[in-house]
This record gives structure tokens, C-alpha cells and sequence, in this order.
């Protein structure tokens, strides 16, 4: 037997640290109801625990990885821009890596896009566009326009702004006391699969939600909207949900009648994720947004940064009127993560990726069905859904009311809670959450690998994912 010395260096290291955190108590406000592990180290999609073991990141995340972890081309990018400038203020001077970023991003967006502003991540993108597309019709003088229509079922990011915009119950619940309910409204998530009636055609569903759409202009006062809110495809509430067939052009419709903006959030289904460079590439039929708001992609979690772009309708509107987006935050257009995103963007376009992630996506597709929805497996009965595109694929539980441990029992026990403790268990980082908000009531599960995923890396995924959801399924549902 051969002995690989550098594994049991790293083993060995692992375990001095692992002695010397359980000596140490953590003292930061984790983000979770229980105290995470310690991650030390990462390299695609392999990430080393303090704890000596090696596991599996089946999401990049939060569907942040886009080409894994650890890539020498952008971990040189960042290197020279620190030495050559680690920071400029915007309000101040450009930098170099900022103007090129931009111009690639609107090369890459086909015309659909004019201008680009960077921020620091998803939610302040989101806040930038709530305050972007109020300050178009601010400065094109139709400031009535104060309403924005978002969708049930929805997320659009963590600062108040964002909460008061989304329609993730469980996040808003803390403040719902202090959320503008006035200027902020919800019409009907589209959620074909649960909300889409026996007797209605897929295009009778989206005329009935276009048709809601509308009443809700009318009964708002179509000159008080300033627009429509939607992901292209829902990420942290249900479990990836794309949009029905047509969708997406019927909303769009809709808000160019009533002269308001069409505004998608692809924070996170955005910059590659579903197998294009936009989510709308895929599932608009044509429809480009006046307002888009991109992040975890475009720093593939080498940087914190997001951006929100505006097509010529929009640019054309605030150039002519101040001629500057008031959104001013001191790290905007950072030098350092706009180099760390352009060099994301470039190793995306030069090694292909956008084209792996369609043709693994569909493998992983392929092996979930296999896997977790064939006759012999304990789990298909409880497996509502496996639905995606790309690099974004959601698995929908049916779990049955009386065995929905959420009614008596506290988040942490409810099937999803416990998934996602047992992946990590086995050696899988994944999403699993739990339902109940918005009429969805089935836990689910979200993988989103890196685009540069290999056959072999989407197999070791979906084979810990499909033996923990069996698992699971033998020890509390039969
Ligand atoms: N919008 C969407 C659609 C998201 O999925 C997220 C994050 N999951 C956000 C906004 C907020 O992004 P961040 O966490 O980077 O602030």
C-alpha cells in the first residue's frame, strides 16, 4: 500500500485545527440556528473542513460558483490588481478593470443592455433598482409613479428595501411590523405545477396571471406603477421554478401598455446558471428586461459584487435627466472584484462553459430521474418535482400533512432541515429548506454546480444527494 504524504499532512494539519477550534468557541453571529462547520480550504468543487473531512459543494453555495473554486487564472487577476490598485472611490475615479467589465457585459448582453453600475452584491443590486427605476420616472416627470408589483413566492434580498419588495414570509416576519405595505404590492407567483388549474392549458395559466397583472395596474392606477418585479427563475423560495412557456413576454405586455418597467432580478438564475448568459435567454421568448439585476455569477464568489443593468428606454432616461444613477455605497465598482469578475467572465466565454453546463445539467436531470424517481425507490413517492435548467436544478418533496414536521415541530426537524444536515453528513454541501409560505407546502432541495462541472462530478452529486433523500425517507416517512 502506497501512503500519500500529502494527505495525511493535510489530515494531520486538519486535526490540529479541529483541536484548537473545539478549544475555542466561535463568537460570530452565525447566519444559522446552529454553529456551521469551519471550512479551510477549497479547490472546484471540493471543500476541506476544519474537521479534517473533504466534502462535495453540490450549489456553488448559493448558486454563487460558477466555475468552481480555486482558479488560477482569476486568483492571478486578483493579485495584480491589488499591486497595481486595491481601491479607488467611485464617486471619485473609474478604474480600469470597471470599464472593461461593463463593456464586455453589454458586448455579452447583444443589445439588450446600454449601461452597467456595479455594487457589492444581490441585495444592494435589488435596492439599486428599486431606487433606479423609481428615479427614471422621477426624472422623465412622471413622478406619480411611486408602485411597485412584485410576485408572492419571491425573493429579491435581506435589506429592507428588498424584504418589502419580496414575498419570503419567513424572512419578513421579524420586520413585517415596519415594511412599507403601501407602495409595495404582490400579485400570483407562476407556479405551473402547483398553481395551474386541471382544466387550464399552459397558455390559459398565463393569460389568467396577465390578466391579474393587469386588474392589479387598474386597481393601483396604471400611472402610479412604476413597475413589474419577477426572477426569471424563482431561486430561495421554492426550490428553482422556471416560468411558464410565454410568461415572461405576456408580463412584459402588460407593463408596456401601462407605460411601467419590466424588471427581472437574476441575481442568482443570471451570468450563466441556466445554461445562458441570461435567464431570459432561455425562458423570455424574445422578452429583454428594461431593468435587470445580476451578482452571484458574475464574481463566480471570487469577489462580492453585483450589477444592475438598464436597456436604452432606461439609460436613454437618466442620461437626459441628472445624468447619474443616486445610489452612491463607498465599494462600488470595487477595482479588485470588478478584475476578479471580468477574469469569471472571460475564463466563462474562452473555455466554453455556458455549453458544459447545458450538457451536464441535462445529465444531472437525466441521473435525479433515475435515481430518485424510478419505481424502485423509497423516495419517488414523496418526489413532487425535479425541474431546472443548466447549472440550476430544484427537487420538490410532497411530504404529507401529518407527516410535515413543521406543524409541531420546530424549522430544524422539518424534512428539508434534516436533508440538508444528512448531505452534509454523507459529504454533500446542498440547499434544502422547507415550504409552508405562499401556498408552497413541499420541502425541496436546490444543487447548482459550477459550469465547468465534469460527468463524473455530477455523479458523486446526485449519487449522495439520492441515497440521503432515500435514507431520510426510510427513517421518517415509512
Ligand atoms: N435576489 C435573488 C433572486 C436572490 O436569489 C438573492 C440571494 N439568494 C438576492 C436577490 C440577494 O442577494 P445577496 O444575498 O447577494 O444579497
Amino acid at each position: 500500500m502506497t501512503i500519500d504524504i500529502d494527505e495525511v499532512k493535510r489530515v494531520e494539519a486538519a486535526k490540529a485545527r479541529a483541536a484548537a477550534a473545539s478549544r475555542r468557541p466561535s463568537v460570530i453571529l452565525h447566519r444559522t440556528p446552529f454553529v456551521p462547520p469551519v471550512a479551510v480550504a477549497a479547490e472546484g468543487i471540493y471543500v476541506d473542513l476544519a474537521d479534517g473531512r473533504r466534502v462535495i459543494d453540490g450549489v456553488g453555495g448559493a448558486a454563487v460558483a460558477a466555475i468552481g473554486m480555486g482558479n488560477k487564472r482569476v486568483i492571478q487577476a486578483i493579485k495584480d490588481q491589488a499591486e497595481k490598485m486595491s481601491y479607488i472611490y467611485n464617486a471619485q475615479c473609474s478604474n480600469e478593470a470597471a470599464e472593461e467589465l461593463a463593456h464586455l457585459m453589454i458586448e455579452q448582453s447583444k443589445g439588450a443592455f446600454e449601461l452597467v453600475g456595479f455594487v457589492s452584491g444581490g441585495s444592494e443590486a435589488m435596492e439599486g433598482v428599486i431606487k433606479l427605476a423609481r428615479q427614471y420616472f422621477y426624472e422623465t416627470n412622471e413622478p406619480k409613479r411611486r408602485n411597485f408589483i412584485a410576485r408572492k413566492l419571491s425573493y429579491h434580498g435581506n435589506t429592507i428595501g428588498t424584504l418589502e419588495l419580496s414575498h419570503h414570509m419567513a424572512r419578513r416576519i421579524p420586520y413585517e411590523a415596519i415594511l412599507d405595505h403601501e407602495h409595495f404590492h404582490h400579485v400570483s407567483p407562476a407556479y405551473a405545477k402547483r398553481h395551474q388549474k386541471a382544466n387550464e392549458t399552459e397558455d390559459d395559466y398565463v393569460k389568467r396571471l396577465a390578466q391579474e397583472l393587469d386588474d392589479k395596474f387598474k386597481e393601483l392606477g396604471p400611472d402610479t406603477v412604476i413597475g413589474f418585479v419577477a426572477e426569471t427563475v424563482v431561486g430561495a423560495t421554492a426550490g428553482v421554478v422556471p416560468p411558464p412557456k410565454g410568461y415572461l413576454k405576456a408580463m412584459k405586455r402588460v407593463c408596456e401598455r401601462h407605460g411601467a418597467l419590466f424588471i427581472l432580478d437574476e441575481v442568482m438564475s443570471g451570468m450563466g446558471r441556466m445554461g445562458t448568459m441570461h435567464g431570459w435567454e432561455t425562458y423570455g421568448d424574445g422578452a429583454t428586461p428594461d431593468i435587470q439585476a445580476v451578482a452571484k455569477g458574475l464574481g463566480g464568489g471570487y469577489a462580492t459584487i453585483g450589477a444592475v443593468l438598464l436597456n436604452k428606454r432606461v439609460a436613454d432616461g437618466i442620461k437626459q435627466g441628472s445624468g447619474w444613477w443616486q445610489h452612491g455605497h463607498t465599494y462600488q465598482a470595487h477595482p479588485i472584484a470588478c478584475a476578479a469578475a471580468l477574469e469569471v467572465q472571460k475564463v466563462i466565454m474562452e473555455e466554453n462553459l455556458l455549453q458544459n453546463c447545458r450538457e451536464t445539467g441535462q445529465y444531472m436531470k437525466e441521473l435525479l430521474i433515475e435515481k430518485l424517481q424510478s419505481p424502485n425507490s423509497p423516495a419517488s413517492p414523496y418526489v413532487f418535482d425535479i425541474r431546472g435548467n443548466g447549472g440550476f436544478w430544484g427537487i420538490e418533496f410532497d411530504i404529507p400533512p401529518e407527516q410535515d414536521f413543521g406543524r409541531n415541530m420546530k424549522m430544524r426537524k422539518r424534512f428539508g432541515a434534516l436533508l440538508q444536515a444528512k448531505t452534509m453528513e454523507k459529504g454533500l454541501i446542498c440547499i434544502a429548506m422547507d415550504g409552508g409560505a405562499d401556498g408552497v407546502r413541499g420541502s425541496h432541495g436546490i444543487l447548482a454546480p459550477p459550469y465547468n462541472i465534469t460527468r463524473e462530478g455530477v455523479e458523486s452529486i446526485v449519487d449522495i444527494f439520492a441515497d440521503s433523500v432515500e435514507e431520510l425517507v426510510k427513517e421518517v416517512l415509512l
